[in-house]
């Protein structure tokens, strides 16, 4: 009896406890539920195709909730007390009904253009750049907004750049040096000739604002007017100035080269069998043409692409070497009309001199440097590339045998390989290419070592 009335008196309490842990209960739920509800935090991401502000910078504001949505998302550019909005859009506005849901935004951008010609009245210094996302608005969730920002500088003026040196003749084909002072901001600078460009490096033992570089004047190049040294800053700013005092067109030389079953028999197979890939569906002719025109052109890519990791160091010195006892046979930049049957089937301008000697004549490297290929090169046959530095390399072609290897380092007259006729050869001879940052020039002006003296060292004080 005594133990019933107990009972019956604590059953008040259990029923306030039973409630009380209902409560925390529910509470816990609701907090999750309220979790739930909110997602996960917005991402917003801010890039731009410049690291600064120049006369345009494209910036790219992208924003996602891909559970919840966002409710509105915007793009402004801050420069002291100005706020710009560049961009905006209002997305979903959520509801005040508790079990509605919005739509998820997967990924949404907003693109800009910002930049002196956009926005006048920006001015030298920074500017911040703000993309803010507020979440979508629905019961029991607050409106709090996620924001990135990036400060970027603002250049209005392109770098500075003055001309060092003087007296700058430059010849079709040709090559020089030029000296010259890039302001701090200068992230790029050197020779425009035409489309190519000869980026210029920091003068060894000059100030911090003194570069040079060894130019290449391309011999297709025919408007002097098209030479120009030129600066440009990380906003994309550039400036461009003529410096050239005299230009030269080169005389047109035109040569004419029969060709022959027996020559595409001797030579086609060789070619196409040593090139992975090379279509050898179509006639002896097609086939020929095919390794004129397209692995030509392939091949000097190669060796522009090379260029660009040409040592930032002198490699070399004096003038350039020529093959003992060697004859010229042809000539840089001539024109080769190529005749089969009569008729032209092509045409393509020969970039290197043509040096004969004896057959398997030794073959010295041209000038100290070091060797960044040593191999087979399609048309060039058997060939060595020898990196000079700066941009300046040297190959040899149509070897029979090569004598170095792949980095090694060669000194001027060193005897590299031996003369033969591997590649589109005609007879035993060396084919020998300078190029000037991954342009052909004119190897004869590198084989006078007054011209080096005068036309190089001279205008780079050494
Ligand atoms: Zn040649």
């Amino acid at each position: 009896m005594g133990d019933f009335m107990q009972l019956g008196a604590r059953k008040p309490r259990t029923k306030i406890r039973f409630f009380l842990v209902l409560l925390i209960a529910g509470v816990i739920a609701a907090g999750f539920w309220l979790a739930l509800r909110r997602g996960p935090t917005p991402v917003v991401e801010l890039a731009t195709d410049r690291p600064a502000v120049g006369k345009a910078t494209t910036v790219t504001a992208t924003f996602s909730e891909p559970v919840h949505g966002l409710g509105g998302i915007r793009l402004e550019l801050i420069q002291g007390d100005r706020v710009e909005v560049l961009d905006r859009r209002e997305l979903t506005r959520g509801s005040l009904v508790p079990w509605s849901r919005a739509d998820g935004t997967a990924e949404i951008a907003l693109t800009a253009v910002v930049g002196t010609t956009t926005l006048d009245w920006l001015d030298d210094g920074d500017v911040i750049l703000r993309a803010t996302a507020d979440r979508s608005v629905g019961f029991l969730r607050r409106d709090e907004s996620v924001v990135a920002e990036r400060v970027l500088p603002v250049r209005r003026r392109p770098p500075r750049l003055e001309l060092l040196s003087s007296q700058h003749y430059g010849q079709q084909g040709g090559s020089g040096a030029v000296r010259y002072r890039a302001g701090e901001t200068a992230v790029r600078s050197g020779v425009r000739a035409g489309t190519h460009e000869s980026l210029g490096l920091g003068l060894p033992g000059g100030g911090s604002d003194e570069f040079f570089t060894i130019y290449a004047l391309p011999w297709d190049l025919g408007d002097p007017a098209e030479v120009r040294l030129f600066a440009e800053d990380d906003a994309g700013n550039r400036v461009e100035a003529p410096f050239l005092d005299l230009f030269k067109a080169l005389p047109a030389r035109v040569d004419t080269i029969s060709l022959d079953d027996a020559f595409f028999d001797r030579v086609v197979p060789a070619i196409a069998s040593r090139t992975p890939g090379f279509d050898d569906s179509g006639t002896l002719l097609e086939q020929y043409l095919l390794i004129n025109r397209e692995l030509r052109r392939a091949e000097l890519d190669r060796v522009a692409e090379l260029s660009r990791r040409s040592e930032p160091a002198f490699l070399w010195s004096g003038p350039f070497f020529q093959m003992t006892n060697s004859a010229l046979k042809a000539n840089f930049a001539q024109t080769r009309s190529y005749l089969y049957d009569g008729r032209e089937v092509d045409r393509q301008t020969h970039l290197g001199l043509d040096l004969a000697s004896t057959a398997r004549a030794p073959v010295p490297a041209p000038n100290s440097g070091r060797v960044v290929f040593a191999g087979w090169m399609t048309l060039y046959g058997n060939a060595i590339i020898i990196d000079h530095g700066y941009g300046l390399m040297s190959l040899c072609g149509h070897l029979s045998t090569i004598e170095t290897a792949e980095g090694d380092q060669v000194e001027r007259g060193e005897i590299i390989g031996r003369s033969g006729a591997t590649g589109l050869a005609g007879g035993d001879h060396l084919h020998l290419e300078i190029f000037v940052h991954g342009q052909s020039v004119d190897p004869l002006e590198w084989l006078d070592g007054k011209w080096i003296q005068e036309k190089v060292m001279a205008k780079i004080g050494r």
